[in-house]
């Protein structure tokens, strides 16, 4: 007899009907004779709802007006993170309730989980707060004795009590904690899709399901845009050894992905999958004096605005005096970014700053990566065919990423995709 971790997705648990069918999923596990712990996600659309309430609740009475140290720029207000946490996490406590209520009333004995009867404890970083422990015991002691246990994901408790949240797309990384926390057999992450992809299906209808990702491909894939997996799930799955599955709620007996060590993957193509992230913008200082030095200058106030630097590039000087440089952030920072060049611009000595919203990432990514050379090349050319202009490249072992006009971000996924010969027959 073994315990099992089942975690559902917004989608899954979207109402009472397929709160209902998720239950006789659970059931199901139980008639088999195992141990359940159930964390669920908030229905479709609360979460973002929720977020939209702590915004409007943060706005100053007057619009308009700029806020301190915005260079002159009108800011969004970003709310007290602690009470941003308090809203956002109620909705996975209404799920976990209702699941429980329906599981009893099926006649499985049930009872509900919030964060901090877990407990999950995370750090202090509330609105995207890292798990540092999940010392369930009694927990574990009530799915012993034959109870579900319904776990409201995506919360947890931060030092001084005070309720945590763990980023968004934060519940598949309460279930891989949780199995961790209680020793489970495996963590099954049930959402609309019967497993992890070549790429996004929704964008490209001819993606083909994996059988089997590399946990290293997964944390690419993920931390690159594909939100079938939070990012840090898939480390917490590598690291503590868990078992783990993407099944689909709708279809659970056939499919499936599981997440396995690089040694499990027999036949290793160049490239695996294909991710893609909208959410990006771009920064170009032009003309700022070619020294040393100067890389500090721009990126330390941005490291101390709170703000991450992801993809760099550096023009060549033509005079050996003067440079372009463009980096690239993500959209929710990017007016903070450009408070923060702006508030130093004498210590930096740029002649002026331009910015684009409208950019995207699109990445290939594969363990075989390694060992064919070339792949990148195929990248660039397959781009250049289609008339897309790459802005900025950056690479590692196993992945490529290029910045390209968002508006072609589909058309570059689809043509690579059949490029790399992932296309299903
Ligand atoms: P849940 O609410 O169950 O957590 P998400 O919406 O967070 O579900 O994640 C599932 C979605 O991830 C899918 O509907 C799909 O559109 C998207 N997705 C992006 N990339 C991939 C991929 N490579 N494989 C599968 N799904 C992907
Ligand atoms: N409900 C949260 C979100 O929408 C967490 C999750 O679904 O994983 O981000
Ligand atoms: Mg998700």
């Amino acid at each position: 007899m073994a315990i099992i971790a089942m975690k559902f997705g917004g989608t899954s648990v979207a109402d009472l009907d397929r709160i209902r069918h998720v239950a006789g999923l659970v059931k199901r596990e139980v008639e088999r004779g195992n141990k359940v712990a159930v964390v669920v996600s908030a229905m479709a659309g609360e979460t973002n709802k929720l977020v939209g309430w702590t915004n409007e609740a943060a706005r100053p009475p007057v619009e308009g007006i700029p806020m301190e140290g915005s260079g002159g720029k009108v800011l969004q207000p970003i709310p007290d993170q602690r009470e941003y946490d308090v809203v956002v996490a109620s909705g996975e406590q209404v799920t976990s309730g209702l699941l429980a209520i329906t599981l009893n009333a099926m006649g499985v004995k049930a009872r509900s989980w919030l964060g901090w009867q877990v407990p999950i404890e995370t750090s202090a970083v509330h609105g995207s707060a890292r798990i540092e422990g999940v010392p369930a015991f009694e927990m574990k002691r009530a799915i012993e004795g034959g109870e579900v246990a319904v776990v409201a994901g995506f919360q947890g408790v931060a030092p001084g009590h005070r309720i945590s949240t763990l980023g968004r797309g934060g519940s598949d990384t309460s279930a891989v904690a949780v199995a961790a926390g209680i020793q489970a057999a495996r963590c099954d992450i049930y959402t609309d899709v019967d497993g992890v992809y070549t790429t996004d299906p929704r964008i490209v209808p001819k993606a083909r399901r994996l059988e089997k990702i590399a946990f290293e491909e997964m944390l690419e894939m993920a931390s690159l845009g594909a939100k079938v997996l939070q990012t840090r799930s898939v480390e917490i799955a590598m690291l503590h050894r868990v078992p783990t599955r993407v099944l689909s709620t709708f279809t659970p007996d056939v499919g499936g992905t599981l997440l396995c060590d690089e040694e499990d993957i027999v036949e290793k193509k160049p490239v695996t999958g294909i991710a893609y992230s909208r959410d990006e913008a771009k920064i170009t200082l032009h003309k700022i004096p070619d020294r040393p030095g100067i890389a500090a200058s721009i990126f330390g106030p941005l490291a101390d605005a709170g703000v991450n630097v992801d993809m760099i590039v550096q023009n060549v000087s033509e005079d050996g005096k003067k440079t372009d440089l463009t980096f690239t952030v993500s959209r929710s920072e990017l007016a903070r970014a450009l408070a923060a060049i702006e508030k130093h611009a004498a210590a930096i000595g740029y002649r002026d700053v331009t910015h684009a919203a409208d950019v995207a990432k699109v990445s290939i990514i594969g363990i075989g990566m390694r060992a064919h050379p070339g792949v990148a090349q195929m990248m660039f050319r397959t781009l250049s065919d289609k008339g897309i202009n790459i802005q900025v490249i950056s690479t590692s072992e196993i992945k490529v990423s290029v910045l390209i006009a968002e508006e072609y971000v589909e058309l570059a996924v689809r043509a690579l995709h059949s490029a790399y010969e992932l296309d299903a027959a």
